[in-house]
């Protein structure tokens, strides 16, 4: 056995080449190895038999908790029946339409088809073809710029990581690749005018998009697409009255809005939907995670009735649509979303979010109040974050050198919780499975205060 665990780990640094870690580090056998073995409900243990709180769902994603067999026995018996079939030329399965219905039915009133993927990057490389083929239908060849926003996270991918405006995901790749636009981010808590009221600050927000859009011409933007909560970029909900002024400024130059609830989408924000929390009228929205709660991987566009009509128009015209994925609508993975759609419903899980989060946050709030070094508790629904200054009162920011978010982090493990270091800012994240109880809420608080006492003092 304990043969067998170096080996893992061997292989592991000898030919794993990881996602999003220092390689050389890692390579050299300078950072941990952490071979995951099994889980439940918010815990998940690895090989090595230690236990760990999951407040971040893995990467916000294993929304009704680890070990559900209701999944698990959904995708055997998919995968037993007909593990694979293409979508391609109207070929579907019980499962990949009936998890279509289930969505659409879920949805914002107005919205009316989905076009499945795999992950959140793909789908959002969908929506950007989408939102190109649209206005050439209209005949608007030039309306083809998206703007996103500083801070937001739509994916890695070339135009997907464009779209991304954090410097780690653009920085020795050459992106942002044109046509992409960044606009400033709704981060209240840094904004330049410390006087600002948040509706003031939603103004000023809006009128820098509409600066820029006047700037580059309005008959050359075709899309705004952002996050309902900024996610990846530091857990930051939109200040009172964004998504009101944003959308104000779009309907003017008609504009497309793209919600990306990749991690909103499925109640993490104690609404099925995060446009419906934040009152947004999207014409696209990219879902995945929560969609079959990590099970199997798969991501959807959902295109709005209006948008939906005028893509018809194309076919109509060009003929079939030159886009489809290998594995679009994968009968096993849509299998698990629409049992993941069902337990969702079952466990009450989207109003458990919204009242469990809120205490959750409150008590983070409390727990932590007062400590000069903690600038701002925030969230909404089951995301949180705590984010760190070196001082309160002027708000000034630890040197990233000294990676404060990540000790914070590391102490937060070693008390059996995982919170996630954001990757810009020191900032502490939170965003547990949607079936986190009210005790389980209270270790992660106890536990963050300790570890921030530990880090901080
Ligand atoms: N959009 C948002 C809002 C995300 O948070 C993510 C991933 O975290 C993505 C898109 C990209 O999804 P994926 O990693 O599945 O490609």
């Amino acid at each position: 056995m304990l043969d067998r665990d170096n080996d893992l780990t061997a292989w592991d640094r000898d030919h794993f080449f990881h996602p999003s870690t220092h390689m050389g580090a890692h390579a050299r056998g300078d950072t941990p190895t952490r071979v995951m073995a099994g889980g439940e409900g918010v815990f998940i243990t690895d090989k090595a038999g230690k236990r760990s709180l999951d407040a971040f769902a893995g990467l916000y994603c294993v929304n009704v908790g680890y070990g559900r067999t209701e999944i698990a026995e959904a995708i055997s018996k998919q995968a037993h029946e007909l593990a694979y079939y293409h979508a391609y030329v109207g070929h579907g399965t019980e499962a990949s339409i009936t998890l279509a219905q289930m969505i659409i039915e879920r949805a914002p009133a107005h919205m009316s088809r989905v076009y499945f993927g795999l992950s959140g990057s793909d789908a959002n490389e969908t929506n950007i073809k989408l939102i190109w083929y649209y206005n050439n239908i209209l005949g608007r060849p030039e309306k083809k710029k998206i703007i996103s926003r500083w801070r937001g996270y739509h994916g890695s991918g070339v135009m997907t990581g464009s779209l991304t405006g954090l410097a780690l995901f653009h920085a020795h790749f050459d992106l942002p690749r044109a046509p992409i636009l960044h606009t400033e981010a709704p981060y209240y808590f840094r904004r330049e005018d410390r006087g600002q009221t948040e509706e003031q600050f939603s103004a000023h927000c809006a009128a820098r998009l509409e600066e820029m859009i006047l700037a580059v011409g309005p008959d050359t933007i075709a899309a705004f697409i952002g996050e309902p909560i900024l996610g990846t970029g530091g857990i930051v909900p939109p200040p009172a009255g964004y998504w009101a002024a944003i959308q104000a400024v779009l309907k003017k130059y008609d504009i497309l809005l793209v919600a990306d609830e990749v991690v909103t989408g499925f109640g993490r924000l104690g609404t099925m939907f995060g446009s419906d929390h934040y009152g947004m009228e999207p014409d696209l929205i990219t879902i995945a995670k929560g969609l079959t709660s990590a099970y199997a991987p798969l991501s959807g566009s959902i295109v709005s009735d209006r948008m939906w009509q005028v893509l018809v128009q194309g076919s109509d015209e060009f003929g079939p649509i030159g886009h489809g994925w290998t594995y679009s609508a994968h009968p096993i993975c849509a299998a698990a979303g629409v049992a993941n759609l069902k337990l969702i419903d079952e466990l009450g899980l989207v109003a458990n979010a919204r009242s469990t989060g809120a205490m959750f946050r409150a008590g983070l709030a409390e727990a932590l109040a007062g400590h000069r070094n903690v600038g701002e508790v925030r969230g909404d629904g089951l995301m949180a974050a705590v984010e760190f200054v070196e001082d309160k009162d002027d708000r000034r920011f630890f040197d990233p050198a000294r990676k404060i978010g990540p000790a914070v982090s590391a102490a937060l493990l070693e008390r059996g919780v995982i919170g996630r270091a954001m990757p810009q800012g020191d900032i502490l994240g939170f965003a547990p499975p949607l079936c986190l109880t009210e005790a389980e809420a209270e270790t992660v608080i106890a536990a963050t205060a300790s570890a921030v006492k530990a880090v901080l003092g």
